[in-house]
């Protein structure tokens, strides 16, 4: 029974068919690399004849071709997507056709237009992985994001999130009182799941274990990340705090869940969802590449070859979770690469060598944030709330002179703000 009207609260917000989907999917999980390669294919050559045919970006150059091959598509960025959106539709859309918004750093909004049957797909995966973990469509969820602008949209939203378990909750600057709310909120309502950028969750445990307060409650399951780099010391004190798992999300708006971090902490990646190749151009090690990847179900607005900023790679070996879709290794965003004289490194590796760095006995670690203002020249702004002390700072300011080298020139300030930037992330490294 419960199973039915899960079902239908999940039908209501995605298409009828969701939970036929997952299903789907489930059993996609466990198939031969022979099965996978196949379904892979199928999709493939699907979504590139719906494009070869129907989209207006495509049909000129490609519609003479008899055998299509994944080569014969450019590569996309978000850019041309955004610049071009309507030629990767066949029809103008309705004014009610739904869509997804995806916000480019140049602050250009790009819509991706689906139906709820592609926005199953999109979303699937996600479910697909909370299920590695015990957590089942209709389960009590609550994902926490930055602000929602409207007040309209908040209420349906409130509305939506009532009927399908899964709270979402906004803030805004993150100040002690917001912290406090959600701890609150996460403690009456007693989810199984929480969802969010791994810089808030941190916060959150953080405070909770400066709080000395057991308050939490013990039905969580597992903590999703998603949106920013997961760092080490991040997931350690997440899990040790929450008493569970901390598995990374790994997708965007315009392809849907990429992948998700099973129990054994490898990222398998949906070969159902997403068809992906890396693009090394001999620049980065070990097979690592940019990530360029094909939508396989979106065939109302088929993204294809779409390269999302990140560098990464795949991998075929088998994962003791018993799980076969690959995995992938995720090193970090393209923009994000730290260039220093040594070579490129990204944030995710330069930050948990800090983190090891640090003398043991550290009670607390400030949160920090490098700014690189050329090849040698670094700012390190560090939070100092109140329970930091000097020793604190003194250690971490030495680690990160150890990790930067010697002949690196780095400016310490102290601050007591955070810096979150619109979706209330915050980038623990950028470039000036
Ligand atoms: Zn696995």
């Amino acid at each position: 029974m419960n199973k039915i009207i899960n079902n239908f609260l999940m039908g209501l917000t995605f298409s009828q068919d969701f939970s036929k989907i997952l299903d789907e999917y489930k059993r996609n999980q466990h198939m031969t690399k022979e099965e996978l390669d196949k379904l892979k294919k199928n999709k493939l050559n699907n979504i590139m004849n719906i494009a070869k045919d129907n989209i207006p970006y495509y049909k000129d150059t490609l519609n003479q071709r008899k055998e299509l091959n994944i080569n014969d598509f450019p590569i996309l960025d978000k850019n041309v997507l955004s610049n071009h959106a309507m030629k990767f539709i066949y029809k103008t859309p309705l004014p009610w056709q739904m869509s997804r918004k995806s916000s480019g750093s140049s602050g250009k909004i790009t819509k991706i237009y689906l139906n709820r049957y592609i926005y199953g797909h999109y979303l699937v995966s996600f479910w697909r992985g909370l299920s590695w973990y015990d957590v089942n469509p209709g389960d009590r969820g609550i994902s926490l994001f930055g602000k929602v602008n409207s007040a309209i949209m908040s209420i349906i939203k409130s509305f939506k999130d009532k009927f399908t378990n899964n709270m979402r909750l906004f803030y805004y600057k993150l100040t002690d009182n917001e912290i406090n709310d959600i701890i609150h909120f996460i403690t009456d309502y007693k989810p199984k799941f929480l969802f969010g950028y791994p810089s808030l969750l941190y916060r959150i445990a953080k405070a909770i274990k400066i709080s000395n307060k057991n308050v939490l409650p013990n039905n969580l399951k597992v903590i999703v990340t998603t949106g920013e780099n997961l760092y080490e010391f991040q997931r350690v004190l997440i899990q040790s705090v929450f008493g569970c798992k901390v598995s990374e999300e790994y997708g965007c708006t315009e392809l849907g869940t990429v992948g998700f971090e099973c129990p054994e902490g490898n990222i398998h990646f949906s070969v159902d969802n997403v068809f992906i190749e890396t693009i090394n151009n001999d620049k980065y090690p070990e097979q690592s590449g940019e990530i360029v990847a094909t939508q396989l179900n979106n065939t109302l607005m088929p993204i294809i070859r779409y390269k999302n900023g990140d560098i990464g790679k795949i991998s075929e070996t088998s994962c003791k979770c018993g799980i076969t879709l690959p995995i992938i290794h995720v090193l970090g965003r393209k923009i994000e690469e730290i260039i220093t004289e040594k070579g490129i490194s990204f944030p995710k590796i330069v930050f948990n060598n800090i983190y090891n760095n640090i003398q043991q006995g550290t009670s607390h670690i400030p949160d920090f944030r490098i700014l690189q203002n050329s090849l040698k020249n670094y700012t390190v702004v560090i939070y100092k709330d109140k329970l930091i002390s000097d020793i604190e700072i003194k250690n971490l300011q030495e680690s990160i002179v150890n990790i930067m080298g010697k002949n690196t020139k780095i400016d310490f300030k102290l601050t007591d703000e955070l810096d979150l930037d619109i979706s209330g992330k915050l980038n623990l490294y950028s470039h000036s």
